[in-house]
């Protein structure tokens, strides 16, 4: 049984502990930089980036996740998640930082507003289509290195990656545990 991190600073906690524990992970939430021990992997929520970054700062577990994705812990950032593991953010606050560990460029917003939120299946490479949820997604503008592409999808301006994977690096546009289907989190769970 993998045990397995949801950063619990602000964002979609609940919901991500709830997906994990159905597809039988031990789940820690974490708010404490020493409750990064031990742990086979983390999930980073959507919720407000700029906030979450602001909190990784002040709790202090900004270094220590910075250290740990060097040395290849595995860590899944879905939407606010990912644009906070990204290298590059478009359309960011001056000052907002990331972790510069999945080489994607990412536009905040770049599907739009809260009012433009919507609902599509995504077809995941080995899994077949889940309903994925975009709610001020981050779109991927471009990616580079060994990115790996899970999933695109086309909202009208051309296939843009929704789920990528670099190595221990997992990220994602949309919102997975906003559904009932396990399957993403199962995939994320099943490498670790
Ligand atoms: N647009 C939000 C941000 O920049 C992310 C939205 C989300 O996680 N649902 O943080």
């Amino acid at each position: 049984m993998p045990r397995v991190g949801v950063l619990a600073l602000q964002g979609d906690v609940r919901e991500h502990v709830s997906m994990l524990e159905d597809v039988g992970a031990d789940v820690v939430t974490v708010r404490r930089a020493e409750q990064m021990d031990d742990l086979d992997g983390l999930v980073l929520p959507g919720g407000e980036s700029t906030t979450i970054a602001y909190l990784l700062t002040t709790s202090g577990i900004r270094p220590v996740l910075e250290r740990k994705l060097e040395e290849g812990f595995s860590v899944f950032g879905t939407c606010a998640g990912l644009i906070l593991l990204s290298s590059e953010i478009l359309d960011g606050r001056s000052d907002q930082w990331s972790y510069g560990a999945l080489d994607v460029s990412v536009r905040r917003n770049g599907y739009g507003r809260q009012i433009a939120s919507f609902e599509s299946a995504v077809d995941v490479v080995g899994v077949g289509p889940v309903p994925g949820v975009f709610i001020r997604a981050p779109k991927i503008e471009t990616w580079w290195g060994d990115v790996e592409v899970l999933a695109t999808l086309d909202h009208g301006d051309g296939a843009h990656p929704v789920l990528v994977r670099q190595k221990n690096v997992w990220g994602c546009s949309f919102h997975p545990e906003l559904t009932n289907d396990l399957r993403v989190h199962e995939l994320f769970t099943s490498s670790l």
